[in-house]
C-alpha cells in the first residue's frame, strides 16, 4: 500500500486492546468464554419468522431512511408517553449508527465532549472521529456520578455529555437522584446529552430512569439488539429534539442509508412482547455469578446489563488475564474500557454451566495469587 493513504482521522480508532484479547481467544479450543456483549438467548420465534416473512414477500429494497413507518409509528406512540412536544424518533442503523450520527451531528472540531471512566469502547473514537475532544471523567470505584467532578470539567468548549446506564462494562444502574442531578446540570449549561439506553431493559432492582424524565431536550438512543438478542440485525432508535432529529435524518441518508427493510418490519412485532422472562433469567445469572464471587472479589454493585467489574485480586491486570486464558477462561481486561487497568469485565450472558465454570477458575486464581 502507498504511504499516507491512511487518513490521520484513523490515528483515532485505536482497537489494538480489544484485538489483543481476540487473537489470544483464537487459539483457545473451546474456552470458557465470558467475554461476549451479546445476550446467549435467540430473536423471539415469532419476530424470527416475521422476518423470514418480510423477505419471502420481497421487502428486500431500501427503507425509508427515518424507518418504515409501521415501526416508526409504534417507537413514537411510546415516546409521545415522555410527555415532551419537541420530542421526535427515527430509526438507525443500530445503537451504534445511532452513536455515530449523534457525535458527527453535534460535534465541531475542538468542542469537548464529557463521558465517563469506565466507558464503552466506541466513545472515545466516536468523539475524536468527530473531531471533539473526550473529556473523561473517573467514576471509580463505586461508578457513581461525580456531580462536582462533571460541573468542575465544563468549558465553554463544552458540547455534550455521553452518558450510558445501565452501563457497559460494569453493570452499574445510576440512581435517579444521581440522573436528576445529571440532567439538570446540563440543562442548566445547555449541554446535549444523549443517553445511551441500549441496556434499559436490563434493569434487575430500582426501575429505569432516564436523564430524560428531568432534561426534556435529552437525545435518547436505545435499539433492539441487546434486549431481543438481535445484535446482528442492526435496528435501533434515537429521540430528541426534532430539529436536531431531522439533520440525523439527512446525515443518515448520506450515510447508512437506512436499517435493513425486512429487520425493521420483523422489529415491529418485537415491540409486542414481554422479555421480562429473559430478564428475570439473567437476573438469576448476576446472583449465581455474584454469589460464587462474593467471598473473593470485590465487585461495585451491578443492577443492570449483564456484566460486572470485579476488582482484580492480583496484578498487573495483562499477567491476571494471561493466567486465566491459561486456565481456559476469556474475560476482557479493564484497561479496554479505561484509563485504568485495576478491574475486568465478566460478561454473564451465557449458559449457567459455563458461568459455574467461570466461578470455578476464577476463585481458583483468586486463591493462588495469595
Ligand atoms: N452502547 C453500548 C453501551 C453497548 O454496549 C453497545 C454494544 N456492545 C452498543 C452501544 C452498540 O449496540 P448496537 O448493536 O445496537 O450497535
Amino acid at each position: 500500500m502507498v504511504e499516507g493513504w491512511i487518513a490521520d482521522r484513523m490515528a483515532g480508532i485505536d482497537s489494538s486492546g480489544i484485538r489483543k484479547v481476540f487473537d489470544l481467544a483464537a487459539k483457545m479450543s473451546n474456552p470458557v468464554n465470558l467475554s461476549i456483549g451479546q445476550p446467549d438467548f435467540d430473536v423471539p420465534e415469532s419476530v424470527r419468522e416475521a422476518a423470514i416473512e418480510a423477505i419471502q414477500s420481497r421487502k428486500n429494497g431500501y427503507a425509508l431512511t427515518q424507518g418504515m413507518p409501521q415501526l416508526r409509528e409504534k417507537l413514537q406512540a411510546r415516546v409521545d408517553k415522555i410527555g415532551h412536544e419537541d420530542r421526535s424518533v427515527f430509526v438507525t442503523s443500530g445503537t451504534s449508527g445511532a452513536l455515530q450520527l449523534s457525535l458527527m451531528a453535534l460535534v465541531n472540531p475542538g468542542d469537548e465532549v464529557i463521558f465517563f471512566d469506565p466507558y464503552f469502547v466506541m466513545y472515545p473514537a466516536l468523539v475524536r472521529l468527530a473531531g471533539g475532544v473526550p473529556v473523561i471523567i473517573d467514576t471509580y470505584p463505586d461508578f457513581k456520578i461525580p456531580i462536582e467532578k462533571v460541573e468542575a470539567a465544563i468549558t465553554p468548549k463544552t458540547k455534550a455529555i455521553l452518558f450510558n446506564s445501565p452501563a457497559n462494562p460494569t453493570g452499574v444502574v445510576n440512581s435517579k437522584e444521581e440522573i436528576k442531578a445529571l440532567a439538570e446540570l446540563a440543562q442548566k449549561h445547555n449541554l446535549a446529552l444523549i443517553s445511551d439506553e441500549i441496556y434499559s431493559t436490563f434493569c434487575y432492582e430500582d426501575n429505569f430512569a432516564s436523564p430524560a424524565d428531568y432534561y426534556p431536550q435529552t437525545i435518547v438512543i436505545d435499539g433492539f439488539s441487546k434486549s431481543y438478542g438481535m445484535t446482528g440485525w442492526r435496528v435501533g432508535w434515537m429521540h430528541g429534539p426534532k430539529a436536531l432529529m431531522e439533520a440525523m435524518i439527512r446525515l443518515q441518508q448520506y450515510s447508512f442509508v437506512c436499517a435493513p427493510h425486512p429487520f425493521q418490519l420483523a422489529a415491529v412485532t418485537a415491540l409486542d412482547i414481554d422479555q421480562s422472562k429473559e430478564v428475570d433469567n439473567y437476573r438469576k445469572k448476576r446472583d449465581m455469578i455474584l454469589d460464587g464471587l462474593k467471598d473473593h472479589y470485590e465487585i461495585p454493585h451491578p443492577g443492570g446489563a449483564f456484566y460486572i467489574f470485579p476488582k482484580l485480586p492480583w496484578g498487573p491486570g495483562e499477567k491476571f488475564i494471561k493466567t486465566a486464558i491459561d486456565n481456559n477462561l476469556l474475560i476482557i481486561p479493564g484497561s479496554i474500557f479505561s484509563n485504568k487497568d485495576t478491574n475486568f469485565r465478566i460478561s454473564y450472558a451465557a449458559s449457567d454451566e459455563t458461568i459455574q465454570k467461570g466461578i470455578d477458575i476464577l476463585v481458583k486464581l483468586a486463591k493462588e495469587g495469595k
